[in-house]
């Protein structure tokens, strides 16, 4: 043990005892708090670098091709925005890296915009490339954002998030993904530019604006709203991916407008309806975005765009068995933990789409139908422990779904 005594210095920086708020005591040695804080600082850099380098380890593998075929692991279809999404975060993390050459040729951000039909996997695919990728993600939602000084959270409560799913790493944050839910709903109620304030709106996209491009951002690390005396941490959002998604309802009509086409059929038949809307999401272009009501300016920061396509029977079907983590595995595995062996009919399978397609509940409902479905079995099998095996059969299924509060799945 180093000896306590008067003379007592940090062996590091040769403070004296006195000059230090704290000086600890090694085997052979002393470490002051300034020296503590220092080594911490200098960890955390490296540490910080390090993780960058990972990420890009992980980029130099993973080629658009081998980013697809993860995504394709865990997101049933969809494969026009699955090739999108590969390509824009290949390039977007390859930008990272960018030398400015003698060329001086630059390397833009690529933020990009998913619209599709809610519950079609928008988030599932911004979810999914981040956890890929190894980088902080999280998810905002724009309906809850207004402009800065009014009631609602500020656009930068969505930087807050970042930081807490990066735990605080700023380096890290500064890499991450933002999925941003929703962002049709900030689109300007009219053509027009606003007479009034529209503190939901437009001013909203103005101030999503700063933060898609490229800046420091003042963030309050626990969010809520700026405090003079808050102490504020600076995070760069230049190499922060942000995807944004939206059904953008009503959208086909823009569409098939620009394309002088007569949107024919969109009440005759509700059937109708999902396939002409399937095609017209196939050709939307910027200015789509533009008439919906989003501003050039954000639609500019935005230059990736994509569509998904609606769920049909098949896709719902793949939806519920065929992910690496689908519905129906981990039933499975919640049973086998109980050690019982769960085996579902194939019809059952097709009753739960079917259901989920007759009340259009999409894919988000498809669990709603199995919870519904499984609720009894999974109360009772705990106590029963002379049970080995579990077979769900049609009558089974649809006995207990009838069962059910239908409204609750509705609310689904
Ligand atoms: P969105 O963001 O488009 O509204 P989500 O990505 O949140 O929809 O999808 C809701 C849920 O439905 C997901 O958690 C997932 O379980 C399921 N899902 C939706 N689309 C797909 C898909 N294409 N492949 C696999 N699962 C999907």
């Amino acid at each position: 043990m180093a000896k306590q005594n008067k003379e007592s210095r940090c062996s590091f920086c040769h403070s004296g005892k006195h000059e230090t708020l704290m000086l600890i005591e090694g085997m052979d040695a002393f470490i002051c708090d300034k020296c503590v804080t220092q080594a911490n600082q200098l960890l955390a850099q490296e540490l910080g670098t390090k993780g960058s380098k990972n990420i890009q380890e992980a980029i130099n593998l993973l080629k658009p091709l081998e980013i697809k075929n993860h995504l394709d692991q865990y997101v049933i279809g969809q494969d026009d925005a699955k090739k999108v999404l590969s390509v824009a975060v290949y390039n977007h993390y390859k930008r990272l890296n960018q030398k400015v050459d003698a060329d001086e040729i630059e390397i833009e951000k690529s933020n990009i915009m998913l619209v599709g039909e809610t519950g079609t996997g928008k988030t599932l695919l911004a979810k999914t490339i981040a956890k890929i990728l190894h980088v902080p993600f999280c998810i905002c939602d724009a309906t809850v954002l207004t402009e800065a000084g009014y009631v609602g959270e500020d656009v930068e409560s969505i930087l807050t998030r970042l930081l807490q799913a990066a735990d605080y790493d700023v380096a890290a944050a500064e890499r991450g993904i933002v999925y941003i839910d929703e962002v049709d709903k900030v689109a300007r109620k009219s053509d027009n530019p606003s007479i009034t304030r529209d503190v939901s709106g437009e001013g909203v996209q103005q101030a999503l604006l700063k933060i898609l491009e490229g800046t420091v951002v003042n963030v309050p690390p626990q969010g809520g709203r700026k405090h003079p005396d808050q102490k504020m941490i600076p995070v760069n959002t230049n190499n922060i991916l942000f995807i944004c998604g939206g059904a953008f309802d009503g959208i086909e009509r823009k569409i098939a407008n620009r394309l002088k086409t007569q949107a024919v059929g969109y009440k005759v038949k509700k059937d109708e309806t999902v396939l002409d809307l399937k095609n017209l999401y196939k050709y939307i272009m910027p200015q789509d975005l533009k008439s919906f009501g989003l501003i050039p300016e954000l639609i500019g920061r935005i230059p990736v765009l994509s569509h998904l396509n609606p769920l049909d029977k098949e896709t719902l079907r793949n939806i519920l068995t065929a992910p690496k983590n689908s519905l129906i595995k981990q039933y499975v595995k919640l049973f086998a933990y109980e050690g019982v062996e769960l085996i579902f009919d194939n019809d059952v399978l097709d009753f739960v789409v079917d259901k989920a397609m007759e009340y259009k509940l999409g894919a988000r409902g498809l669990r709603s139908i199995c919870e519904a479905i499984m609720l009894d079995a999974m109360f009772d099998t705990p106590t029963q422990t002379d049970v080995k095996q579990l077979h769900i059969n049609l009558d089974y299924a649809v006995e207990k779904f009838e069962k059910a509060d239908f409204k609750k799945l509705q609310a689904a």
